[in-house]
């Protein structure tokens, strides 16, 4: 069976101080679980203080980016080993904030990919589709391209190593959440489209997460559909009580 993993994105939120709060705050309300993983991906500044805290719990690091190349003249930019210096496990990867406000195109994400994977960090590796696109109609193939240009290269062993996100872009940050249908829908095809690429077996532990206003009052009926493995949260990880309603909806 497959467990549930819940992330929460902090973006650009956040000092020192806050940090320590916020994750003192889910380290207290958390309880045990062993069907579910969660979570945290602080800013870069944020990541040490972080895992000092997250030591002797079982929440996960993620960071939110990361380069491709291993060092060089890339200013702040951050490496796959530095991310691994400060504890992390887990990387975002091709957020549609990274992709629409930053430009980074399907390439460089499958770049970034291929550099998290060989350095033993898990991707977390976010697709979806505008609204334009989902009224065009062009969802599945819009996902489908993101898919498939991300994945090149990356063999099924590692695959077992990477959590996708459907976040469609419409629902992020806009307090619009897909309806459960509608986001099933597209994790299925999503699902479908990892057996046609890879295998049934990749595609069958392949932890699947939905993203786009994920909140407490939503969170359940998102987390029961078949093809939902778990959240990736922006807004509603920021504030513990939040963030543990959403866990402990599972
Ligand atoms: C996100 O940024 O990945 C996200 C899903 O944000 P929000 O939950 O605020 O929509």
């Amino acid at each position: 069976m497959r467990k549930k993993v819940i992330a929460g994105n902090w973006k650009m939120h956040k000092d020192i101080k806050e940090t320590i709060e916020l994750i003192s705050g889910i380290k207290n309300g958390l309880t045990p679980n062993e069907n579910r993983e969660v979570i945290v991906c602080p800013p870069f500044t944020s990541l040490e203080t972080a895992f000092a805290l997250l030591k002797e719990s079982n929440i996960g690091l993620g960071a939110q980016n990361m380069h491709f190349e291993d060092s060089g003249a890339f200013t702040g930019e951050i490496s796959a080993s530095m991310l691994k210096s400060v504890g992390c496990k887990y990387v975002i990867l091709g957020h549609s904030e990274r992709r629409n406000v930053f430009g980074e195109a399907d390439e460089m994400i499958n770049k970034k990919m291929l550099k998290a994977l060989n350095s033993g960090l898990n991707p977390i590796f976010c697709v979806g589709e505008t609204l334009e696109q989902r009224e065009n109609g062009t969802t599945n193939s819009i996902i489908e391209n993101q898919i498939r240009k991300g994945l090149d290269s990356i063999s099924a062993q590692q695959l077992e190593n990477t959590i996708i996100a459907y976040e469609p872009v419409w629902a992020i940050g806009t307090g619009k959440t897909a309806t459960p249908d509608q986001a099933q829908e597209v994790h299925k095809f999503i699902r479908t489209l990892i057996a046609d690429i890879y295998d049934e077996k990749t595609a069958g532990s392949l932890i699947i997460q939905y993203g786009g206003s994920v909140k407490p009052e939503n969170s359940s009926e998102l987390l029961n559909q078949p093809d939902i493995d778990g959240a990736l949260v922006g807004g509603a990880c920021l504030k513990p009580d939040l963030f543990l309603g959403i866990i402990n909806s599972i």
